[in-house]
């Protein structure tokens, strides 16, 4: 008689995990071991893993004809968290374990030959989807553990090897669910930059950092090479509110599906980087088991790009729906996955090629046909998504030598507003997805609070400097921010034209 046994894992697909039932059934017949139902390459070596774990476990692989199902058949499946699940059922379906000591529960991870687990990716996703499912346990390499305690409301078992987990399900041997975890956590991108102390001058550009970065808004500074504009975007990263724990799960999903992050927590707000030599499938997500890109791993914080004109026109054209939607979209096999992608946008760049057009005491070696080739290269749609454009001329070298602000107040100072600004809009909006960077235009109408000053300041403004219809509404959203920063209610026609000099 053969014996079907059935054990619960689950697929990553996208950013949402599927429950996968793994079969096995074991009959008589010439020894051998069959995998079907879309498994990837991965899945296939799984048998070889799978058949040493088993024996160097001292426990029996069964000389029969087995065939292991990953049921539903018609999704595809990859990933080596399927060799523990693989390898229970085998043990099931040939009596060594009973089905109810597998019930209620969900496994995952990656075997070493000699019956140890290695670690594996998406385990964060894996235990969320278990505990959607209503499943009571969740069972994953204890190297995984931590990160994956972040669910809450599923018993999170840690593991070191398949003979230990064998044991704990025969209720001969206790493995101990892991413990909440508080400690051990770690930064995606350790906040290496410099604080806004560290800049001499520049005041005029520091503060519109602040602003963009309270909105946020999508920012982009523009001036000769030595001006500093790298080490402005680069002070953002120390100037980011906190995750909430709801935005820690999120990235951390995402940190762990892109494999960079596997066994720790996502604990500060991310500042992505990407060089401009990176390709399209890094930047934006892809693959055939898609993964999530920069920008996504950028989500709900800041995506670089120093020097915007160098990257391939291909790259900034894909920005232009995530930065529209704030979710990206990946075709795959069948069908396609979204990922989140709602980060703020920093980018530098230089006046024209040589990098002096425009500077007071060097002259600038282009001629205008390759200046206006040069600024042509970013497309009006994706302009169309900076809200705030600031241009840095170098600080004369006098003033670099005057060093006297050692102190850190000017960077502590910004935290605190740029904190404060981002409860002021949280009470406002009632919900942590919207701030004064992603207002509709209704919104606006909703929230902006002109006073009649401040509208018809912006009306002749807008008339004079033929401002588009999309510009009027930016300098409203980062007039928003400025009265925020203010404490103001309504916006008063100074928060007018303070938004008014950032376009
Ligand atoms: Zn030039």
């Amino acid at each position: 008689m053969s014996v079907v046994a059935k054990v619960m894992t689950v697929a990553p697909i996208g950013f949402e995990g599927r429950i996968i039932e793994v079969e096995s059934d074991t009959t008589k017949g010439l020894p051998s071991l069959q995998i079907v139902g879309m498994g990837s390459k991965a899945i296939d070596e799984a048998k070889e893993r799978v058949k040493s774990a088993i024996a160097n476990s001292l426990l029996e692989y069964p000389a029969r004809r087995i065939t292991i199902n990953l049921a539903p058949a018609e999704l595809p499946k990859d990933g080596t968290h399927y060799d523990l699940p693989i390898a229970l059922a085998i043990l099931a379906s040939s009596g060594q374990l009973r089905q109810e000591e597998l019930d209620k529960a969900a496994f995952a991870g990656e075997l070493a030959l000699d019956g140890t687990l290695r670690p594996i990716r998406g385990a964060i996703v894996i235990a969320e989807a278990a505990k959607k499912r209503g499943l009571t346990h969740i069972y994953l390499p204890s190297a995984n553990v931590d990160q994956a305690s972040l669910i809450e409301g599923i018993e999170i078992i840690g593991v070191d090897s398949l003979k230990a987990l064998f044991l704990h399900l025969k209720q001969e041997m206790r493995i101990t669910p892991a413990g909440k975890q508080t400690g051990q956590k770690s930064s995606p991108e350790e906040s290496t930059g410099p604080e806004l102390d560290d800049i001499y001058g520049q005041e005029q550009a520091k503060r519109a950092l602040i602003i963009a970065a309270a909105g946020p808004h999508n920012i982009l500074f523009t001036g000769p090479p030595g001006a500093g504009k790298t080490m402005l975007a680069r002070a953002l990263s120390g100037l980011l509110s906190p995750l909430t724990a709801e935005e820690q799960v999120t990235l951390t999903k995402l940190y762990s599906l892109a494999g960079e992050s596997t066994e720790e927590r996502v604990a500060s707000r991310p500042f992505r980087s990407p060089h401009h030599t990176s390709s399209r499938v890094s930047l934006v997500g892809g693959g055939t088991n898609p993964k999530p890109g920069d920008i996504s791993l950028a989500h709900l914080g800041v995506l670089f790009l120093d020097e915007l004109p160098e990257y391939p026109r291909s790259s900034l054209e894909a920005l232009r729906q995530p930065l529209e939607d704030k979710t990206v979209s990946i075709s795959r096999a069948n069908g396609h996955v979204v990922f989140p992608a709602d980060f703020m946008l920093v980018a530098t760049m230089n006046p024209c090629p040589c990098g002096y057009y425009g500077d007071a005491t060097h002259e600038c070696s282009c001629s205008s046909m390759q200046i206006l080739n040069y600024q042509k290269r970013l497309s009006g749609p994706l302009l169309d998504r900076i809200d705030m454009i600031i241009p840095v001329s170098r600080v004369p070298h006098r003033y670099l030598l005057k060093s006297d602000s050692v102190s850190k107040k000017q960077h502590k100072n910004a935290q605190k507003l740029i904190n404060d600004t981002k409860k002021i809009q949280h009470n406002r909006y009632r919900s942590s997805m919207k701030n004064n960077g992603n207002m509709t235009n209704r919104d606006i109408k909703k929230y902006a609070a002109l006073s009649d000053e401040a509208h018809a300041l912006l009306e002749t403004a807008s008339k004079k400097l033929d401002l588009s219809a999309r510009r009027y509404f930016k300098t409203i959203k980062v007039a928003r921010t400025i009265a925020d920063l203010d404490h103001s209610e309504h916006i008063t026609p100074s928060h007018i034209s303070e938004a008014l000099q950032y376009r």
